[in-house]
């Protein structure tokens, strides 16, 4: 009788598992993490079933060792391998997201934090300033030396003396959040509401709903119910959310409604509490955590809800390495897992809405606001009528109305979804545009630096003098606004007004965000200019008048859902007005107030707005109620590109009904040096393109210096 096999699967770009020999004396399971063999080297797998049997045993390795750490649970790997077949990435490229934290897996390595000892012991003046500094406070070392302002001598010479006394940093495990702290009354609408959401989460099973409710509405205080569901039946919650560095004012509330912070899954999380963390989680201590995309397979061991907030939202679309869409997945977790999904959002998305109008969805709604608050009144400025003065960006009749908000003593925001000062320059001489080496885009100049950026590689340099094409000097001009051009011309107008400016450029972090939040809640700020970043989830109850400078942006280049996302981003903004008693309004700058989605922005009518996008969307086949897939071909050779993606179409399926569009260049035809041609592949939707896609994929050989990416279900036309 042959040994039994066991299959591990590694956390590298590749599809198959490797075979091993079970360990001498130990029984391992699927999901049980191992030490194994590999190369000449050693890696860390996850045993994924029984070994396939095509190797000769005798040159088969046994494996080295099972790790002390739970195993991960199997409706995440269902999970992985749902994400690995649906967006046709590796396997084992999957599992390196679930396994994004190697060491926590590794045994911990103590870190020291010292506490004052004998005081007589520091000698010099430094010494002892580091011994004030630190007080009754335990700090590692490199904290003691950055917060007291001295050198890491002076600390190693403390703690030789005993000035300073080592304890070892014991393993952060989280407090849990408390579901029967008392949390604010509900609403009769929001009480209808959460009791729907608790029974689902108490029955258990898979069930997808969607929690419709407008701005302003309670929608987050809703779902805590939900959570607190899962909490009383001991089991976890798993929140994503589409921007982390944006939730300060939602742990705020939840530390309101259970008492204790839930554990917040990010990139700015020191390495040593990520790796407790991580344990924890796996340990079944983190009952509730909360993160965007990258928390999805975190290896909770007994889900009990997954919620999605703002559900809508394309950051939840992750572009490279693996392309997925967060809530799709996280939608396929909780079925693996056998859980309720929840989706929150006052603009869901056409797909969810298809789903709920098939019955496939349940959907909840809270029609109006919480409290006193009114929805804020909705106006376009027709700029035909009512231009800006030349050179400028706001139209007389927005200024009025800042200057009354102003003078009442109230907060505005004015938002424009465009970085830096300008998007284009260019030499007025000859007319040649300041563009990127690397790209096929404009460097956009940010004035505050005096630097010329571009957006999609991030290459920087000085603004120059002189035309690099024609020589000629001090003749480049700024076209078009920015964020930072239109807070100028703000700052001209209202020179007394404390003004804010906005983006990812000056927000760069949690602590940075909280900070912002802080000042605009004690009305230390009166006028707010800003990107996207400010559009979303904020509660800010000095805010009575939202300005959208260009209203038209959005629908410029029209992909698949410019409408759509404009009509949700606009939405979202608008709903940053009027949240509390005083009423607000949102005024939209706009060329052409007629189109579709502005006319029915302002008339408030979602409802009609989704028909007639649905109906536009059935026609053409297109997403929600047909299949794509996109198909990049990149290398630095461009013909060798083109003609891949030539050969590659013309190998494309042969199937009623399915086409395969292009190939054409990308729009952003040249980034980061490398050229790139688009292929659309488009199908009905009862077609599962995974398997053509594989086929088609591999059996197209692709020549050297040619890479292909496929996105299923693209979000992103670039
Ligand atoms: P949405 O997410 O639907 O836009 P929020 O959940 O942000 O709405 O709620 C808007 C504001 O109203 C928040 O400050 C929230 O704390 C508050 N709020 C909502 N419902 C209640 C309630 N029942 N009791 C007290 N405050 C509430
Ligand atoms: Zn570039």
């Amino acid at each position: 009788m042959p040994a039994p096999r066991i299959a591990v699967l590694l956390p590298r770009p590749l599809d198959g598992t490797y075979d091993y020999l079970p360990p001498a004396g130990a029984n391992l399971a699927p999901g049980d993490i191992v030490r194994v063999p590999f190369g000449r080297g050693q890696a860390i797998g996850v045993v994924w079933g029984e070994g396939e049997g095509q190797i000769d045993e005798a040159r088969l390795k046994p494996v080295g060792e099972r790790l002390d750490m739970p195993r991960l649970p199997e409706e995440l790997r269902r999970t992985i391998a749902f994400t690995a077949r649906y967006t046709l990435a590796p396997l084992g490229a999957v599992l390196r997201m679930a396994l994004s934290v190697p060491e926590a897996l590794e045994p911990r390595r103590i870190a020291w934090v010292y506490r004052a000892g004998a005081a007589d012991r520091a000698r010099t003046p430094s010494q002892r300033k580091a011994l004030a500094g630190l007080g009754d406070a335990r700090m590692t070392a490199a904290e003691l030396a950055r917060s007291a302002g001295v050198g890491a001598a002076v600390v190693k010479a403390l703690i030789a003396s005993g000035a300073l006394v080592a304890e070892a940093l014991p393993e952060a495990v989280p407090e849990a959040p408390d579901p029967d702290h008392p949390g604010p009354d509900l609403e009769a609408e929001q009480k209808i509401a959460a009791a729907d959401l608790a029974a689902r989460v108490e029955r258990g099973g898979f069930g997808v709903v969607l929690l419709d409710g407008v701005t302003g509405s309670g929608k987050t205080e809703v779902y805590f119910e939900a959570i607190a569901a899962a909490l009383r039946a001991g089991k976890q919650a798993l929140v994503l959310v589409p921007e982390i560095a944006l939730t300060a004012q939602w742990l705020d509330r939840f530390r309101r409604r259970f008492g204790q912070a839930p554990v917040p899954w990010h990139s700015d999380l020191t390495a040593a509490r990520r790796r407790d963390l991580w344990r924890a989680i796996a340990r079944g201590q983190a009952p509730v955590v909360v993160g965007a995309r990258s928390a999805l397979f975190l290896p909770m061991p007994n889900l009990g809800v997954v919620v999605v907030d703002e559900e809508h939202d394309q950051g939840f679309k992750q572009d490279d390495g693996v392309i997925y869409h967060a809530r799709d997945i996280a939608i396929a977790r909780a079925r693996e897992a056998g859980v309720p999904a929840v989706l929150a959002s006052a603009t869901p998305s056409l797909e969810t809405l298809a789903n709920v109008d098939s019955g496939r969805y349940a959907r909840l709604t809270l029609s109006r606001r919480y409290g006193a608050a009114a929805m804020p009144a909705l106006a376009a400025i027709d700029l035909r009528r009512d231009p800006p003065e030349r050179g400028r960006w706001l139209s007389p009749v927005l200024i009025e109305a800042l200057r009354r908000t102003l003078t009442e003593g109230q907060q505005a925001l004015l938002f424009l979804n465009r970085r830096g000062y300008a998007p284009l320059t260019l030499c007025r001489t000859c007319g040649h545009r300041l563009q990127c080496p690397q790209c096929s885009a404009w460097l956009v100049e940010h004035r505050r630096r005096g630097r010329l950026q571009c957006h999609h590689c991030g290459t920087e340099s000085a603004k120059p003098t002189r035309c690099p094409e024609c020589g000629a000097e001090n003749n480049l001009v700024a076209c078009g606004p920015g964020i930072e051009r239109v807070a100028e011309e703000a700052a001209e107008l209202f020179p007394t007004a404390r003004i804010a400016v906005v983006s990812s450029d000056t927000l760069t972090g949690p602590d940075s965000v909280r900070a912002l939040i802080a000042r605009i809640e004690r009305r230390e700020i009166d006028l707010l200019i800003g990107t996207q970043l400010l559009a979303k989830g904020h509660h800010f109850p000095g805010l009575t008048l939202v300005g959208v400078v260009d209203a038209d942006l959005g629908l410029a280049g029209g992909d698949l859902r410019a409408a759509e996302r404009t009509f949700q981003l606009l939405t979202q903004v608008a709903g940053r007005a009027g949240r509390a008693e005083s009423a607000g309004k949102a005024l939209l700058q706009s060329w052409q107030p007629e189109h579709p989605v502005l006319a029915a922005l302002v008339s408030g009518d979602r409802d009609r707005f989704i028909a007639a996008e649905s109906a536009e969307r059935r026609r053409a086949t297109m997403p929600p109620y047909g299949r794509l897939a996109a198909l990049i071909l990149s290398g630095p050779v461009e013909a060798r590109v083109a003609e891949a993606a030539r050969s590659l179409a013309r190998a494309g399926p042969r199937i009623v009904g399915v086409h395969v569009h292009g190939p054409a260049p990308a729009p952003l035809s040249l980034l980061r040096g490398q050229y790139r041609y688009r292929l659309l592949l488009q199908a009905p939707r009862d077609v599962a393109i995974q398997p053509l896609l594989r086929e088609w994929r591999d059996r197209n050989a692709l020549p050297n210096g040619v890479t292909l990416r496929i996105d299923v279900d693209p979000y992103h036309f670039l």
